[in-house]
């Protein structure tokens, strides 16, 4: 480990992913240096790794594709028969509330953009999935006050939007990156970046051991203002760790037929099912759940609060038709890192030279990792026939102006 070509601080997804797609292309030596005890130890182990292809702005669309594309053949990417995760195509169910042209418009701006898309009537909803209620309305949490539910909306399915699990997809990518010869070591911190005349020389271990390197890549996610600082350098936008709640329960044996991954608009929610369909799981996609900024990552409450674990279950009571609480409801957190500036991640050279970033994920990293992966790799090594990305680099280049988004929340 005394030298290598490119050194990845960071063996979440988005590291990893990185490091694989420079591996397919190229013989250089990569090092990859996780401060965890193994997979997982970030906002990767938390994820609901919803693969979700619509987002306000087109660009992010097409990397949304990218990076999805990559996980629908897992198998091929990683060059593997035995992978852990297999993507799950559940669909994704856009309900959009009281918005009535909402699906009709996202429906024609997304099949332009190759993504497949359905528009789907009650009756639609009601064949597919008979547990939805498909009322556009959100119950009153102030009182909790009934309402006649409404009828006559149009709602939008992502036919090749799922979820994969993020823990077997990111063992899968370091067992492949293991295969390949390329070093991953846990337990093992970048503390300094050293650099000379405004150059990287390399990094120093928490072991006072040092690396030298002159490319060294900044994907340590919520972590990342540290690496900054261990490199010496101003982060390009304001990135801060974001503590997220999610919501997990036995799925009630009383819900009839599949449910899609669901993005219920009004209600601010979005649910999946996991476990061979045996649990639901539960968050939020309101901007007012994504402003809980952290100090320090390693210490922030993990348990839901719970007003948030009441309001979930009184949301789905109204969108699930037979929904009661079966057994226990539990909880967890994690943390999106979120670029204040504009929502959206930084990704490019930064600062020095052979210092690249790839930080402010919030709750899109796992389903654009691939995609970043190649983003950044044909940027260094040039470009490869499969599992490539064509969007331009400059797109969440970190000196670019604000990207505009119609949301600040998970919804941008
Ligand atoms: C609750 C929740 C739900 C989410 N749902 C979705 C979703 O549905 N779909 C989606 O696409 N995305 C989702 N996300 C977002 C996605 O999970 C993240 O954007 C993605 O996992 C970020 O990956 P990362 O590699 O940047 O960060 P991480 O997974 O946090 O990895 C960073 C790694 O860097 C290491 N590290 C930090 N500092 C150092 C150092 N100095 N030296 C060595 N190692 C270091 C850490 O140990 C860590 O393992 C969700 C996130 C959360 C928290």
């Amino acid at each position: 480990m005394k030298t290598c070509d490119v050194l990845i601080v960071g063996a979440g997804i988005i590291g990893l992913s990185i490091a694989w797609q420079l591996r397919r292309r190229s013989h250089l030596r990569i090092v990859v240096c996780d401060r965890g005890p193994g997979v997982g130890a970030g906002s990767t182990g938390a994820s609901s790794a919803i693969c979700r292809y619509r987002y306000s702005a087109d660009n992010m669309v097409q990397l949304a594709r990218d990076g999805i594309g990559v996980y629908q053949q897992w198998n091929a990417y990683l060059g593997q028969t035995d992978t852990r995760a297999i993507f799950q195509r559940d669909g994704v169910l856009w309900m959009p509330g009281e918005d009535a042209g909402w699906a009709e418009r996202e429906h024609t701006r997304l099949s332009a953009l190759g993504v497949r898309t359905r528009m789907l009537s009650d009756r639609d909803l009601q064949t597919m999935f008979p547990a939805l209620n498909p009322c556009p309305l959100c119950p009153d949490l102030a009182t909790a006050e009934a309402h006649d539910c409404k009828a006559g909306n149009r709602h939008l399915l992502e036919t090749d939007g799922g979820w994969m699990d993020p823990v077997s997809a990111a063992q899968d990518t370091a067992d492949a990156l293991r295969r390949a010869g390329v070093g991953l070591h846990y337990n093992t911190e970048v503390t300094s970046i050293r650099s000379q005349g405004g150059r990287v020389t390399g990094v120093t271990l928490g072991d006072d051991e040092n690396i030298d390197t002159d490319l060294v890549i900044n994907a340590a996610g919520p972590w990342c203002n540290a690496v900054y600082r261990a490199a010496d350098v101003e982060a390009p936008m304001q990135m801060d760790p974001v503590r997220i709640q999610v919501v997990h329960l036995d799925r009630p044996k009383s819900l009839a037929g599949k449910l899609p991954v669901t993005v219920d608009m009004a209600a601010g929610m979005y649910f999946r099912t996991q476990n061979r369909g045996q649990q639901l799981l539960v968050s939020s996609v309101r901007e007012e759940d994504e402003r809980e900024t952290v100090d320090n990552p390693d210490d922030f409450l993990t348990v839901a609060d719970d007003r948030f674990r009441a309001e979930k279950v009184h949301l789905l009571q109204h969108r699930l038709r037979g929904f009661s609480v079966d057994g226990n409801v539990r909880d967890y957190c994690g943390l999106y890192t979120v670029n204040q500036v504009d929502v959206h991640p930084v990704v490019g050279p930064w600062a020095l030279d052979g210092f690249w970033v790839a930080n402010g994920f919030s709750g899109h990293g796992f389903k654009l990792a691939p995609a970043i992966g190649a983003l950044v790799a044909r940027a260094l090594v040039g470009s490869c026939g499969d599992f490539d990305c064509a969007m331009d680099p400059a797109y969440l280049s970190p000196d670019r102006e604000p990207i505009r988004a119609d949301s600040r929340s998970v919804l941008a």
